[in-house]
């Protein structure tokens, strides 16, 4: 590729901190009590699996969880494969990448067992299904003799409604723990992040945290627990000034009452910046507060720089995107939040 020894720049970076998903880590590590894994699916939830895999496994974790074979191949030589569990499980097609990378399979269903089985089994992780009726083995289907001699390192089951209060999570631990008595497994797991805060009885020997390591408040409990670890920066385009009456940006939804002063920055929704943000998002710079105005573009956003007179094109700018509140302003998740953002971004790490 022409070029290709340079690195093009890109008007928009996202700044990462590393220091902060270490914090968050260990502070899940230690409300966990045990052993504490990772789920670093959708590229680390947006973040970047391989920086995220080299940061946590620095800091102690061994366990890894992701939700395709490309994902386990893609952090595989940066941990021991057999600490990957990818959690789609297997398919016919997909035995022989696994076999030879090693990563263990997240066996979702007695189909799945058998032809693990047949193919020499070897070590793997086994899903229950506990009552979200997403992936997993059942009650009754979980005949006797369908897992023995089966080598189970991670035994695990998944919580529908754990960032809630509700007899839910009670049931499905009741049951978690009813399935596993005759199973036999190396370790058992069943907390993801917002689990860990419903108490020690979910813990088991291992929890997989995921959201809330990369600064999602996964439930209330976790508030002033949890650092932000991804902060979205966009670079000014262009500046200008618009008279009362003026329209802006597509189909016109906005119209200025009053001579403005509008910059366009570099982020719209093909970088994961969504449409719900348009009149509702802001920006910040030096500690001034930039709305939105009218719709995100693709590519871009306009924002009301009235009351910022020293900002030029070339600066910079941090979008208003702490998970939470931008989850509340927007009614996007803040999984979605994290884990749509674009591979435009220049992904900026610092400690
Ligand atoms: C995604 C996922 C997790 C992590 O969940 P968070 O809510 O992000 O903490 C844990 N376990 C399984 C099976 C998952 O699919």
């Amino acid at each position: 590729m022409l070029f290709d020894d340079y690195q093009a720049p890109s008007p928009c970076r996202l700044r990462l901190d590393g220091g902060a998903l270490v914090r968050n880590y260990e502070k899940l590590s230690s409300f966990s009590g045990g052993e504490t894994g990772a789920a670093v699916k959708a590229n680390g939830y947006g973040l970047g699996a391989r920086e995220v895999v080299e940061r946590l496994s620095a800091a102690g974790c061994e366990d890894f969880f992701v939700a395709h074979w490309g994902e386990a191949a893609q952090i595989a030589d940066l941990v021991d494969p057999q600490n990957i569990s990818v959690l789609s499980g297997i398919q016919e097609g997909d035995m022989e990448f696994a076999v030879g990378l090693g990563a263990k399979p997240v066996l979702n269903s007695p189909l799945q067992v058998k032809r693990w089985r047949h193919m020499g089994g070897g070590l793997c992780d086994v899903m229950l299904n506990t009552g979200m009726n997403r992936l997993g083995i059942s009650e009754h289907e979980l005949e006797p003799g369908l897992l023995d001699g089966l080598d189970i390192d991670i035994l695990m089951s998944h919580l529908a409604s754990a960032d809630e209060d509700t007899l839910q999570n009670e049931e499905q631990l009741e049951l978690f723990m009813e399935m596993n008595e005759q199973i036999t497994a190396r370790r058992l797991s069943l907390a993801n992040s917002a689990g860990i805060m419903l108490g020690e009885e979910w813990h088991f020997d291992l929890t997989r945290p995921g959201l809330a390591l990369y600064g999602g408040i996964a439930c209330e409990d976790l508030q002033g627990e949890i650092e932000q670890v991804a902060f979205p920066e966009a670079q000014v385009l262009q500046r200008s000034i618009i008279q009362e009456g003026d329209l802006v940006g597509y189909n016109a939804t906005f119209t200025a009452d009053r001579t403005m002063q509008t910059a366009v920055i570099s982020i719209g929704y093909a970088d994961g910046y969504l449409r719900a943000f348009s009149e509702k998002g802001s920006a910040i710079w030096q500690g001034i507060r930039l709305p939105v105005l009218g719709r995100v573009s693709m590519d871009m956003v306009i924002l009301d720089v009235s009351d910022a007179e020293d900002l030029n094109e070339g600066d910079w700018v941090a979008m208003d995107y702490e998970p939470l509140s931008a989850s509340q302003l927007s009614g996007l998740s803040q999984y979605e939040l994290l884990t749509g953002l674009s591979d435009r971004f220049q992904r900026i790490w610092h400690d």
